[in-house]
This record gives structure tokens, C-alpha cells and sequence, in this order.
């Protein structure tokens, strides 16, 4: 037990195969630890099963086989209500296309996932933490403005805000720079890295990008079905 409450995400020997191509093991008994507060990268070729990975991490997903287990809780046996409850409060996400709200602003976007709480927060207190986040990630000046009118960069640090907003445990992000110019690439790792330090919060980045990865100081492949330290 005292080796699990440090562990924010377990996998047991996960497999995952989807039903349309079953002979296919995209995840081939699969084991992994992810520590409270801990940060890597998983790379690994286009195809290779990264985002199966990680919608499995985030719950979004369940395995063929196997078991994942979020902050001690084994997801298997809940119903779904449940395991969206567990995800909206200890899981956020960040995808390569940002999915913001487009007739929304920035702070409003960013406040979407509070409304998917069981005990929904106080509006004002979760509008400061939002002000807050702006600010943190450079965006302080443009709270009201449409995602059209923001750069692509900054859509992303709007979709970081709204993946922070519920103070999640574990940030999961599938090819966040997928969508930015080489700058703003860079620039958004390092940021993640920073919030990795200052929210305490667990940080895995799923990119085909070696160089980006690094950033995070860890990284792991994905190498047939299975998760290896890179070299
Ligand atoms: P990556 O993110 O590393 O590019 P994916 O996890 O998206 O890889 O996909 C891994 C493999 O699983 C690919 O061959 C892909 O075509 C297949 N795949 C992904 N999602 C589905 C699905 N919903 N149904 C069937 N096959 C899928
Ligand atoms: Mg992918």
C-alpha cells in the first residue's frame, strides 16, 4: 500500500486491440507507474499507438485487457458517470487541435470543465483561478477575446488554462505542438515543464517530436505495444 499513495496512474497489463482489426495488439501487456508529480515524454512513430496510449491514460479509453488505476481507484468496475466524475477532477487534457468553444471567450472556454464537476465550484473564486492561470502562461491582457482572435500559440495556452482549471493531478497532452511553428513549439514545452514544477501536477506528453521531448528531460518509446526508457 505505501507504494501506492504516491502513484497517481497505474497500468497492469494493459492490451488493446480495437474490433475491427482484433488480431492487431496496438498494447501488448503493457506496465506503468506514473509517480505524483512526475513528467516524461513518450515518443514513438505515426501509427505506433500513442494516442490509444494515451486515451487509456486518461480513462477515455478502456483496455481489451488489464487494468488501469487512477490515484488508487481501479477503473474497471465503475460505471461510466463514475469514471468521468474521477476524470474531471483529477485528469486534464490537452490535445494537438485545441477544441476551444469558437462563439466563447478565452476565459470562458477555460471554464468549461468546471461544469463538470459533482460539487460545481464558486463562480467568482473559479473565474480568479482562471485570471490567475492567464496570467501565469502570458495571457493576462486577453480574458475576452475569440479564439479567432488569438494566434495559434495562444489558442493553446487558453486549451493549457481551461486543463488546469479543476487543479487536476495529471495533465496528459497528445501532440500539443502538433499545430505550431517550431517557436511557439518550444516555447509550449517549456511552459508545461514550468507547470509541471510550480502546480506539483504530473505531466505526460505524447509527440513524434525527439527534440521537443527532450524538453521534459524523460523520455519513453513506445516500441511494440509496450513502453521502454529511451536512450
Ligand atoms: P499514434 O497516435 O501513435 O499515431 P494511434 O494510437 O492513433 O497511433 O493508432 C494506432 C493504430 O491503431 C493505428 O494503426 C490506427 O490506425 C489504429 N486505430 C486507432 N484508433 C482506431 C479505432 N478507433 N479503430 C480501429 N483502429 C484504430
Ligand atoms: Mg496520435
Amino acid at each position: 500500500m505505501p507504494e501506492e499513495t504516491n502513484s497517481i496512474l497505474e497500468l497492469r497489463g494493459v492490451t488493446k486491440w480495437y474490433e475491427s482489426a482484433p488480431e492487431r495488439r496496438i498494447l501488448d501487456g503493457l506496465d506503468l507507474v506514473v509517480g505524483a508529480g512526475e513528467r516524461f515524454a513518450i515518443v514513438g512513430p505515426s501509427g505506433c499507438g500513442k494516442s490509444t496510449l494515451l486515451n487509456l491514460l486518461g480513462t477515455l479509453d478502456a483496455p481489451s485487457e488489464g487494468r488501469v488505476i487512477v490515484d488508487g481507484i481501479d477503473t474497471a468496475g465503475l460505471s461510466e458517470d463514475a469514471v468521468a466524475r474521477i476524470r474531471s477532477e483529477k485528469i486534464g487534457f490537452i490535445f494537438q487541435m485545441h477544441h476551444l468553444l469558437p462563439q466563447c471567450t478565452a476565459l470562458e472556454n477555460a471554464l468549461v470543465p468546471t461544469l463538470a464537476l459533482a460539487t460545481r465550484p464558486n463562480p467568482t473564486e473559479a473565474a480568479d483561478r482562471a485570471k490567475r492561470l492567464f496570467d501565469r502562461v502570458g495571457l493576462a491582457d486577453k480574458l475576452d477575446r475569440l479564439p479567432s482572435q488569438l494566434s495559434g500559440g495562444e489558442r493553446q495556452r487558453v486549451a493549457i488554462v481551461r486543463s488546469l482549471i479543476n487543479s487536476p493531478r495529471l495533465l496528459l497532452a497528445d501532440e500539443p505542438t502538433g499545430a505550431l511553428d517550431e517557436d511557439n513549439a518550444k516555447r509550449l514545452m517549456e511552459l508545461l515543464a514550468e507547470l509541471n514544477e510550480s502546480e506539483g501536477l504530473a505531466l505526460i506528453v505524447v509527440t513524434h517530436d525527439r527534440a521537443l521531448a527532450a524538453t521534459l528531460g524523460s523520455v519513453r518509446t513506445l516500441h511494440r505495444g509496450k513502453l521502454e526508457s529511451a536512450s
